[in-house]
């Protein structure tokens, strides 16, 4: 199959399983959905492989059985398109239905239970967790209760079969016992793969979500937190030192009360963005709240962070961003501080936001450091040299 056609088929097949799925749906409740979904279409497969088998093994009969209950999940197939197409959500008892009617008509119609059709019934039990809501106690109970009730009454009341499957060989009922409960336990295992399938696409999407701003796609606040609580240790097992930059945009509530709410959220966007480009690879920026944010230098000394955020401080205050037909200047304050392990996190967190606010004290759009206990000036506008520094003439406290 060329991959334009395999990709049609995808697509094919995830657009019938998300047949009247709401995507408002938590993700458990959309699974179950979509398994109730895949349940007439597999049960037809399921059959028509049946078919196949008799037909090869010979037994027109078998064959006949097979082919007459594939009508059963054909029909469950259009039922489903129509209630679905009528914004129906899939509901677990039509699939059980299909499933359940369609091995009865197997056992019924002439196979008997001589070659283990009834084990299907099992098979339905072991899987009911995985189209039943678990809240849902009456329905499981009853959905279970109606496999194990079938299940034992042809397991202690043998169904006979037709004249022409009893009159197969015991070698050709003992293959087809045996592949009757072989594709069970496929089914079963594939089942059981597929829900594990889910279940880690969705603690990846719940993990990004919780991890997340969502206004500008960063970092949060919480991968702030564990990001620097392992670079701690890094910097303590490895000697590799990191910075951190506290950055607030200046005047910001003018950008909203001029401007609007929704003028403010594009230019924290566009902030986001330009900030996201201006840092390295390894160094992770994040969103901390409202306007401001915190950028981790990773593997830089005070002296190699102050030049990288200077260059941002200045690409921001150059980039005008255009809001309607107007341009808007936006600038940023920062404060910069390098780990030393003094104080802990929260004398650390405590000391680069008090550089933060000595920069906006010093008029803003400015860097303040934290260095050696005292907060220093940033660089002149234009330079980038640490060496222009000198702690004793600029400290300012
Ligand atoms: P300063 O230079 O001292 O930082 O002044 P400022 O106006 O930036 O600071 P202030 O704390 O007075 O105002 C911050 C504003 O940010 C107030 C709040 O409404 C706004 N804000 C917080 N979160 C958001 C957000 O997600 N979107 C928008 N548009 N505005 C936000
Ligand atoms: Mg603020
Ligand atoms: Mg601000």
């Amino acid at each position: 199959m060329n991959p334009s056609t395999s990709k049609q088929w995808q697509q094919i097949v995830w657009r019938w399983l998300q047949l009247g799925v709401d995507p408002a749906q938590s993700g458990a409740v959309r699974r179950r959905q979509y398994i109730t979904n895949a349940v007439p279409a597999l049960v037809l497969l399921m059959v028509l492989f049946y078919f196949l088998l008799f037909f090869w093994l010979g037994n027109w009969a078998l064959a006949s059985i097979s082919l007459k209950a594939s009508a059963i999940p054909l029909l469950g197939m259009v039922w489903f398109y129509r209630q679905q197409r009528l914004g129906r959500p899939p509901h677990y008892w039509k699939a059980c239905l299909i499933c359940q009617a369609t091995v009865l008509a197997g056992i019924l119609g002439g196979q008997g239970t001589e070659i283990g059709g009834h084990y299907y019934f099992l098979l339905f039990f072991l899987t009911t967790p995985l189209v039943v809501p678990t809240r849902d106690k009456w329905g499981m109970l009853l959905v279970t209760s109606i496999c194990i009730g079938w299940f034992s009454l042809f397991d202690l009341h043998p169904w006979p079969a037709s004249a022409e499957v009893a009159a197969l060989g015991a070698d050709t009922i003992k293959l087809l016992y045996l592949s009757v409960l072989l594709s069970g336990s496929v089914i079963l295992f594939v089942a059981l793969l597929s829900g594990e399938f889910f279940s880690e696409a969705l603690e990846r999407r719940i993990q990004q979500m919780a991890c997340t701003d969502v206004l500008t796609g960063l970092a949060n606040r919480r991968v702030f937190y564990q990001t620097m609580a392992q670079w701690q240790l890094a910097c303590q097992r490895e000697r590799r030192p990191f910075c951190l930059a506290m950055l607030d945009v200046d005047y910001f509530k003018r950008i909203n009360d001029s401007h609007g709410h929704e003028a403010g959220d594009q230019v924290l966007r566009a902030l986001a963005r330009l900030l996201q480009q201006g840092v390295g690879r390894d160094d992770l920026v994040c969103r901390m709240g409202g306007e401001e944010f915190a950028i981790l230098l990773a593997g830089r000394s005070l002296e190699q962070a102050l030049p990288l955020c200077e260059a941002l401080r200045q690409t921001i205050a150059a980039t005008p961003m255009l809001m309607g037909s107007e341009l808007l200047h936006v600038t940023v304050s920062m404060g910069l501080g390098q780990w030393h392990g003094v104080g802990g996190e929260s004398g650390f967190l405590a000391a680069v936001d008090q550089a933060l606010y000595a920069a906006k004290h010093a008029g803003r759009n400015t860097i303040r450091l934290h260095m050696d206990g005292a907060v220093l000036a940033g660089l002149p506008r234009q330079e980038t040299r640490m060496r222009d520094y000198s702690p004793s003439a600029d400290s300012e406290g």
